[in-house]
């Protein structure tokens, strides 16, 4: 599969007159060559210049690693010894790729300090950014990547199918966190994050779960993901324990509504902003407009936050094979909030849910 992403990277590269791609470790060296490699202070790179093959300079140390990964069934493996230089190395590797009339595309979230290297070695280079090769091999999903993000989807239903169970009064938000983990783990190989946010807490989108102990009548706002063969489920559903506290029922009515709203609207050749605009103008007609404080969604795959962003503005059309989230909150500062999030994958002509979960409010 992947070695089939680098001919298509490569492809990409010729249309936007690329001579080399250059990728450290990142969501584009899985995607590329299936390798999880550590960001280091010693450098991996991969080489993948538009005629020749491609190649991935490691360090010594680190190619066994790439080696248990697969990196060596879809590139050869250069590694560098400690004496080594690793950017000439780079530099020898590129040729005329990297002379004066050459363009190269750097991966995006290259650390400086490899980047400013790299320039200084190659002064000549035209430097753009990754992105412009690998944007749009991410951004619209195979037949493959969506199987793994429904199975993943199903992976992340199932844990908030036995949340209920871990919510009691008298736990603390960090205790029920460590058993949701736990429960992630079962049917996915990381743990990405795990929010467990209480009573006046969830008014926080990102809250850090902490050492609030949930009481009677909280709602309790649980957000979770991890990753699963390469791809990422990302999943919010509000619980609340006992009873729902007073105006949290009425809200949670115009959340789903502005939820479902939001994922009625999508469908092939509808701009982002549009599907954005359909949570947003449910919201504010229910006088609630200034507590939903964030897009409405994210793109997700090899990466929980990647394109296209699902936000007011974007005007960019969403295409069949991609997939985001849809995920309207309604935040009031110093009670509770909520959020519901489902990842949805754009059709041929329309929208596929991931996840299934029912969305209203669970009483625990
Ligand atoms: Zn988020
Ligand atoms: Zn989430
Ligand atoms: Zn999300």
């Amino acid at each position: 599969m992947t070695t089939q992403r680098l001919e298509r990277a490569r492809a990409a590269m010729r249309d936007a007159g690329v001579d080399a791609l250059l990728i450290g470790p990142s969501a584009d060296l899985r995607y590329l060559v299936g390798y999880h490699a550590l960001p280091l202070e010693r450098l991996t790179l991969l080489v993948v210049p538009a005629e020749g093959d491609p190649t991935l300079v490691v360090p010594t140390l680190e190619a066994a690693r790439a080696e248990e990964d697969g990196a060596d069934r879809h590139v050869a493996l250069r590694p560098w010894d400690e004496t080594d230089d690793p950017v000439g190395l780079v530099r020898d590797l590129l040729g005329d790729a990297g002379a004066d009339t050459g363009r190269l595309a750097v991966q995006d979230r290259l650390w400086s300090s490899f980047t400013l290297q790299l320039q200084a070695a190659l002064p000549g280079a035209d430097w753009v950014a990754g992105s412009r090769v690998m944007r749009a091999l991410r951004l619209r999903k195979s037949p493959e990547e969506i199987q793994a993000l429904r199975d993943v989807g199903a992976a992340i239903d199932a844990v908030h199918a036995a949340v209920p169970e871990l919510l009691r009064a008298g736990r603390t938000e960090v205790e029920v966190g460590r058993e949701i983990a736990e429960l992630i783990l079962e049917d996915h190989d990381e743990v990405n994050f795990v929010i467990v946010a209480s009573g006046p807490n969830g008014a926080s989108p990102h809250h850090e779960t902490g050492a609030r102990v949930l009481t009677t009548g909280d709602a309790v706002v649980v957000d979770i993901g991890g990753t699963r063969d390469g791809y990422c489920s990302d999943m919010t559903r509000d619980y609340v324990i006992g009873h729902a506290p007073a105006g949290y029922e009425e809200l949670h009515a115009v959340l789903e509504q502005a939820q479902e709203a939001a994922v009625r609207a999508v469908r092939p050749g509808v701009p982002a902003a549009a599907i954005d605009e359909a949570a947003r103008a449910v919201i504010r007609d229910a006088g609630y407009g200034d507590r939903f404080i964030h897009r409405t969604g994210h793109g997700i795959g090899v990466e929980e936050h990647e394109e296209p962003w699902i936000v007011g503005g974007n005007d960019e059309v969403v295409e069949a094979g991609m997939a985001f989230s849809v995920e309207p909150g309604i935040y009031v500062p110093g009670r509770y909030g909520a959020r519901i999030e489902d990842i949805v994958v754009v059709t041929d002509d329309g929208v596929e849910r991931v996840n299934h979960r029912p969305r209203e409010i669970v009483v625990c």
